[in-house]
């Protein structure tokens, strides 16, 4: 009898493969790094072969180091970093491209050309580059003959969790639904891909996968793990909030990686925002309705650490940026908004690029790093705020995890700019582990959302300590920098 789940966790910065048990108990875990290819300003590309050669290759240590074989895992679960798109070709496996990353910015000029209300309407998003559709738009455009053979029905397009299950099931094409409310193709009321949309973005409806729920069999992993069912395929976000088993509405997390995203669950109804907020599919079980979700999009959280990291240099590891950011007090009037990619949530402003503010000769390298830092959390702040302006309901606690809460002080930081405690699982991996679970619901491994409720428990709790004057002079300090980003690029 097999006593475990496995998942892939395809991320912006690393794939790693993780094995569970029935407690949610973390078994074994590895990880690689892949390459950000960065060929222009506002360009970012990942190279997709290198990802299903990491896919593998984790898969492999990940059993071997736990004396595990395929047949141990119970079912397998897929999350990923969403909105990235592949066009590959549909007899040999070729990519047609390098993955374009969801951060890449080089589709602004078609997004401004786009009708906002007719985009918020239909798929729940705001019109920007952050999504898929006119990513597949430009490659359409501009990789030589693309168009042709997309009409010839010769090539396929996918988000990352696509492009592994065609992988391991030797050529499914099929993708789930909180994947899909991804590209701003489908219509968030009918879950299906909106044949108007297909017009307006010039995209053949053949080279689009089918769309189903987010755990169910969707076959077995027989190039790699043979006999396995890959019972889920989830987004990250989506994989996060349900690891942190978010299942009532109104309970949310924050999840911070390379971006942060702040996602509450609505039930079986979308909520339209009016505060600058998404509204997108959380999860679906098999043919039980959709259960929807309220996300706040932050482009760059630990993207900020990697850019001083990677290219500024001024800190060997990001772990690093806790004992820097922690020489000194405070930031001392420096502010950094990281909008590399533009501002994403609330402000939603392509036309907004990254700045430094308040520097004088005094400043270093730990006030910048510290001012990063605060960035995380003050934009987090802002998604917070319109979260309860949107849901009516305020947060007594933020439920947190991902890579950058490793970093105690970046989460001190956050609940005293939030002014309310913050809270972290023993599991920091949620979004591995929430795929897993997906996984093992669909295939009995799991019984219900009570089992996986009984599996969550605190690791750590950070109290918020600043004054309301203090925190209330940070955020006016903070809008001002934000003000001094905007319309930079015109
Ligand atoms: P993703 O799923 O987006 O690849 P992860 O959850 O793996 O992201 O987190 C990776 C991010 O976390 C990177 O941007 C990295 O800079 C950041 N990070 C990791 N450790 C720390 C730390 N101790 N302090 C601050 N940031 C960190």
């Amino acid at each position: 009898m097999a006593h475990f789940v496995g998942a892939i966790d395809q991320g912006t910065t690393s794939t790693r493969f993780m094995i569970f048990d029935r407690a949610g108990r973390e078994i074994a875990r590895h990880q690689l790094e892949h390459r950000q290819i960065l060929p222009a300003a506002g360009r970012v590309e990942h190279d997709a072969t290198e990802i299903w050669e990491n896919t593998l290759k984790t898969i492999g240590v990940a059993l071997s180091g736990a004396g595990l074989v395929a047949a141990d895992l119970a079912a397998i679960g897929i999350t990923n970093q969403r909105e990235s798109v592949l066009v590959w070709d549909r007899e040999t496996g070729e990519p047609c491209h390098n993955v374009i990353v969801w951060q890449d910015t080089r589709t602004d000029a078609l997004v401004a050309k786009l009708d906002a209300d007719l985009i918020r309407e239909k798929t729940g998003l705001p019109p920007a580059t952050y999504f898929s559709a006119t990513k597949i738009q430009w490659l359409l455009e501009n990789v030589d003959g693309l168009r042709d053979r997309a009409s010839r029905g010769e090539v396929l397009f996918g988000t990352m969790d696509s492009w592994l299950i065609w992988n391991l099931t030797g050529g499914r094409h099929l993708t789930d639904v909180t994947n899909a409310s991804r590209t701003m193709l489908m219509n968030l009321e009918t879950l299906d891909w909106d044949p108007d949309l297909l017009r307006l973005f010039g995209i053949p409806r053949e080279m689009l996968p089918s769309i189903r729920s987010s755990a169910e069999v969707y076959g077995t992993a027989d190039t790699v793990l043979p006999g396995v069912p890959i019972a889920a395929a989830i987004g990250d976000q989506q994989a996060a909030l349900f690891g942190q088993t978010c299942f009532a509405p109104g309970e949310a997390k924050c999840t911070y990686g390379t971006g942060g995203f702040l996602l509450m669950n609505t039930g079986s109804t979308p909520v339209r925002s009016s505060h600058g907020l998404i509204t997108t599919v959380g999860y679906r079980f098999g043919d039980a309705p959709a259960t929807y979700a309220l996300e706040g999009s932050i482009a760059a959280a630990g993207a900020a650490i990697q850019w001083l990291r990677d290219q500024l240099g001024v800190l060997d590891s990001a772990a690093e940026s806790e004992t820097l950011a922690a020489s000194v007090d405070d930031s001392a009037g420096v502010c950094f908004v990281p909008a590399f990619s533009g501002l994403y949530a609330p402000y939603w402003r392509p036309d907004a690029r990254a700045a430094i503010v308040g520097l004088s000769r005094f400043h270093t390298a730990a006030h910048i790093t510290r001012a990063a830092l605060e960035a995380i959390c003050y934009q987090t702040r802002d998604v917070v705020e319109a979260m309860a302006q949107d849901s009516g309901t305020t947060l007594d606690c933020l439920q947190v995890d991902g890579g950058v809460t490793a970093n105690a002080l970046c989460m001190q930081l956050q609940a005293d700019i939030l002014g309310v405690p913050v809270s972290r699982p023993a599991v920091a991996e949620t979004t591995a582990l929430g795929a897993a679970y997906a996984a093992g619901l669909a295939v009995g491994f799991w019984h219900s959302v009570d089992d996986l409720r009984a599996n969550w428990h605190e690791d750590r709790r950070w109290q918020p300590s600043w004054s309301p004057e203090r925190r209330d002079e940070g955020i006016t300090r903070w809008k001002a920098a934000i003000d001094r980003t905007l319309g930079w690029v015109s």
